[in-house]
């Protein structure tokens, strides 16, 4: 099922999100439901606070290499937890589902070290560098109620003031069903293939 996107400007995304306690049939849906909206949205990460549910988890679509080789399978990570960041970091052009038509450079550390619950109950350890480690940074300030745009120098925030007022006040949608900060929903969903 195709799950509105709730808007960066939301409480909800401002809101530290609960860990997963058993992994249930909720859950299961969920994860299911947010791979789906994932890809309808074309985004390559999503995470739980985005479609209104406030819990720790996070889904990643397949990640491929320069030679268009599959390298990271799409996954589930629930309550992940970096454990380690490299010294290194980069810059990279991020955008969100939840902040439509904005583009900024982010610095982040260009690898990280993860462990997190796969949706089967198994604890992994996971390297991650690359595009991998720079959506899972993304997705999990989402699950702390940090959003992209705070990690932008204070001169590039005053430029997209009035765009980030835009978005806030709904004046800038999105293609996909969005909740507005105010609890409105944009758009319903119609499956024209049923
Ligand atoms: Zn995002």
């Amino acid at each position: 099922m195709i799950l509105p996107i709730y808007n960066a400007f939301h409480p909800i995304l401002k809101t530290k999100t609960q860990p997963v306690e058993n992994i249930d049939d909720g859950i299961v849906n969920l994860v299911n439901d947010m791979f789906e909206t994932m890809q309808y949205a074309e985004g390559i990460g999503l995470a739980a606070n985005q479609v209104g549910k406030s819990v720790s988890l996070l889904v990643v679509g397949d990640i491929y290499d320069e030679n268009d080789k599959l390298v990271h399978p799409k996954q589930a990570y629930l309550n992940p937890e970096i454990l380690a960041f490299s010294d290194e970091e980069e810059e990279f052009n991020e955008g969100c589902l939840s902040v439509p038509e904005l583009r900024e450079d982010v610095v982040r550390p260009t690898e990280i070290q993860l462990r997190f619950v796969d949706i089967n109950g198994k604890e992994q350890n996971l390297f991650a560098n690359g595009l991998l480690a720079r959506v899972l940074q993304h997705e999990i300030d989402h699950l702390n109620g940090i959003l992209f745009f705070e990690r932008i120098s204070p001169f590039r925030r005053t430029l997209i003031q009035n765009k980030l007022r835009k978005i806030k006040n709904g004046l800038i949608v999105p293609d996909y069903p969005m909740v507005l900060p105010n609890g409105q929903l944009t758009k319903e969903y119609v499956d024209v293939n049923k």
